[in-house]
């Protein structure tokens, strides 16, 4: 087996569907041209939308599909402390800072506080309301603490006419949230952090997550984890020329193979043999 190491990494929000299965057979396909392997990964740190039978289908889904995985899977609300260090990690650098509600969310509360107009207890609420839930990076503090690497801050992508070196510009991303009161860890350092621990050299995935390598290289050259080559593919369409989603029960996976499809039949509607 190569050195080459790529992840599946679905959400368990719902059931997969025909877009989760192409992206699945392109990173099984891509490590097998590779020589390398794939490992699955169970992205559930969005504890209020994941659930665990989702994920107990994502394992019958991809294994209908006939893809094979090693033991064991990483599941990621395992290991919430893991990234509740990381952002730890970068507070104690300076390198981020609490952020408050959106503007949309403050126009929703009650009328700002006139002085004397209201109750210790009003006061109290009205400034509860408006405390700080989450923790951003700031891209401004990551810019001065890197000086001259940020400039030089580079990711490697895939294409189809070959390898590539682009330029990491995390500013198309902005201030990300790292962490929530409510949720110890965001999306890009779970992954990010989980992608450098399970030394993963590959990363081959939608293209709705193209800008992420700008945010995740300087990740990595903050935290020194390794960095990466990314290949983003085209999302699967339906008719109409929409995306897929995963609200759309009727192209389930599970639904396809209820309704007697057999998952030959959906590697062949796919492309694969
Ligand atoms: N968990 C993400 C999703 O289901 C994928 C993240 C990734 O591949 O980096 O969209």
């Amino acid at each position: 087996m190569s050195a080459f190491r790529t992840r599946f990494a679905p959400s368990p929000t719902y059931y997969l569907h025909l877009g989760h299965a192409a992206s699945a057979l392109q990173v099984w396909r891509r490590a097998e041209e590779q020589g390398g392997e794939v490992l699955l990964r169970i992205e559930d740190i969005d504890t209020t939308r994941c659930r665990p039978e989702y994920t107990a289908a994502i394992y019958e889904d991809l294994a209908w599909l006939g893809l094979r995985w090693p033991q064991p899977v990483r599941v990621q609300s395992e290991h919430f402390a893991d990234y509740a260090a990381v952002v730890e990690t970068l507070t104690a650098r300076g390198l981020t800072y609490r952020c408050f509600r959106s503007r949309a969310e403050l126009a929703k509360l009650p009328d700002p506080l006139r002085p004397g107009a209201h109750s210790a207890r009003e006061e109290a609420a009205y400034l509860e309301a408006r405390a700080p839930f989450a923790w951003r990076l700031s891209l401004h503090a990551c810019r001065a603490a890197l000086g001259a690497r940020w400039d030089a801050l580079t990711f490697t992508e895939r294409t189809p006419r070959g390898l590539h070196t682009r330029a990491a510009e995390p500013m198309k991303e902005g201030d990300i949230v790292l962490a929530r009161k409510d949720s110890p860890s965001a999306y890009h350092v779970a992954a990010t952090h989980d992608d450098a621990v399970q030394g993963v050299t590959d990363i081959i995935r939608g293209e709705d997550l193209i800008d992420a390598p700008h945010i995740q290289t300087l990740l990595q050259v903050l935290m020194d984890w390794p960095s990466l080559i990314y290949e983003h593919h085209p999302l699967l369409l339906d008719d109409d020329g929409q995306k897929l989603s995963k609200r759309q029960k009727s192209i389930s996976l599970a639904s396809l193979r209820a309704d007697g499809m057999t998952a030959d039949q959906v590697r062949a509607r796919l492309g694969y043999k």
